[in-house]
């Protein structure tokens, strides 16, 4: 019962089974096997209903059923996706992530290294005649298989792109933070409405199953207001001749790379804006890397509800991501929140004389693929997308004024915004 009463979405996420009555296999075609051994159940070769494949539970009734089978389309009524930038994020998680994609695939790739731009179209199915130079980036336009391009190149260089992108009419996602400063975000925002064309920033834990449960249950209210919102992000970092250590390549430091998870978390689990924000920044001395953009931060962010949020960044400190909360009537941990994977969710609350503490366990999905998949889905359907460019444009307002508290020491006030989710489209669906 105090499972129920806590996660009625996950329990609808975990009762996935059907029950429903199952057809013979179609004709002696397709028996496989002797004939002395027993053909397949219903159970085992399961049905085709609704476009998709479904099979019954065949679990125990204490345990939670199978997630079912993905019911990806077609490829070719996919969103075509042009890749732009083959650096680490492309190649070690986004390319990997179209594979478990349903609704959108890469048909094209953006690169200034042909032999790797090549390696990588034939590695991916991608034709060799869409692989596409910086310098002749625009030719894009005339790819009509492109329909959103994904920009995964350094924050100095996402401007650019996603303004040559809207002027060739191409749908965008654009990797986070979207821009280096609040006015290149907003010029962004503008040259995609002008256009025509989507624009959703890649604000990955928006759609990553833990992150939007914790943000589900504070929001229902059952474990009260939320005092205390406590967000880490840190992690350690090697040689100098690397892009982030470029102020204008990066726009910054710990605070736009990292810490902005511990930013856009807090925003997004409230629903609402800080009125307030209080920073500190701490450099090591005589740390050639630290010269141009910060190496830790701590800063504070005031809501309008009262509710506070404690975050810290670090290029200086060992691997921590995780989101704490705290609310009148419990708390709730996600450890490696903003992490690609290991999410782990606790939650405490009073039961009766005693102090529950739960730990909550939801199915492995690529928070990668989700997110792409939602922005193909809005292309697809004409829809906003949850994190469009204005949830870009807001947590650069607030970097920014997080930057003026740590550069003056003084609290920094903010506008306020009076409508929840201002800056956010529908939520996503699921599946
Ligand atoms: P990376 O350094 O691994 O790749 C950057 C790519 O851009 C390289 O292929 C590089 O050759 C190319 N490039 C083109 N012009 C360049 C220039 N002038 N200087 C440097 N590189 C240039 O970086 P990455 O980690 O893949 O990050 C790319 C983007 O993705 C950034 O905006 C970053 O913030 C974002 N990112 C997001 C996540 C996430 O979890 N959503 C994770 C990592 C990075």
């Amino acid at each position: 019962m105090r499972f129920d009463r806590f996660h009625p979405t996950r329990r609808g996420l975990i009762l996935t089974g059907s029950a429903g009555l199952l057809t013979a296999a179609a004709g002696p075609s397709f028996a496989a096997g002797s004939n002395a051994l027993p053909g397949p159940s219903p159970v085992d070769t399961g049905k085709v209903e609704g476009g998709r494949v479904t099979f019954p539970n065949w679990r125990g009734e204490a345990d939670r059923p199978s997630a079912p089978p993905p019911a990806p389309l077609p490829p070719a009524e996919r969103v075509g996706f042009a890749v732009v930038g083959l650096g680490r994020l492309s190649l070690e998680e986004i390319l990997p992530a179209f594979g478990e994609c349903k609704r959108a695939r890469p048909v094209a790739l953006v690169s200034g290294s042909p032999e790797k731009a090549r390696l990588v179209a034939a590695q991916h199915g991608i034709k060799p005649e869409a692989v596409y130079g910086y310098a002749d980036f625009d030719r894009i336009a005339e790819n009509r298989e492109i329909q959103a391009v994904y920009i995964i190149l350094p924050n100095g260089l996402h401007r650019d792109y996603v303004l040559r992108a809207a002027k060739a009419r191409k749908h965008v996602l654009c990797e986070k933070p979207m821009a280096t400063s609040t006015a290149e975000a907003r010029e962004m925002t503008a040259a995609c409405d002008a256009a025509g064309v989507r624009l959703m920033v890649a604000y990955r834990c928006q759609y990553e199953p833990y992150n939007r449960e914790v943000i589900r249950l504070v929001r229902s209210g059952e474990l009260g207001a939320v005092r205390f919102i406590e967000a880490t992000n840190t992690q350690t970092m090697g040689t100098a001749d690397q892009w982030r250590f470029r102020k204008a390549l990066a726009g910054g430091g710990a605070l736009p790379d990292i810490g902005l998870y511990c930013l856009n978390s807090a925003r997004a689990l409230l629903g609402e804006e800080p009125v307030e924000v209080f920073a500190r920044i701490t450099n090591p001395k005589d740390d050639p890397r630290y010269r141009e953009v910060e190496e830790s931060i701590s800063f504070m962010l005031r809501f309008p509800s009262g509710a506070i949020a404690n975050c810290a960044s670090s290029y200086g400190a060992h691997e921590s991501k995780d989101l704490r909360v705290r609310l009148e009537k419990g708390w709730i941990d996600l450890e490696n929140a903003f992490a690609y994977e290991g999410q782990q969710m606790r939650l405490a609350h009073r039961e009766g004389k005693t102090e529950a503490v739960e730990s909550v366990r939801l199915s492995r999905e690529n928070q990668f693929a989700l997110e792409i998949d939602h922005m193909a889905a809005c292309v697809a359907q004409g829809r906003t997308p949850h994190t469009p460019g204005s949830e870009g444009v807001q947590d650069h307002q607030v970097m920014e004024a997080i930057y003026r508290s740590a550069e003056t020491g003084a609290p920094v006030s903010l506008p306020t915004v009076a409508a929840r989710d201002a800056t956010r489209g529908p939520e996503p669906d699921k599946g």
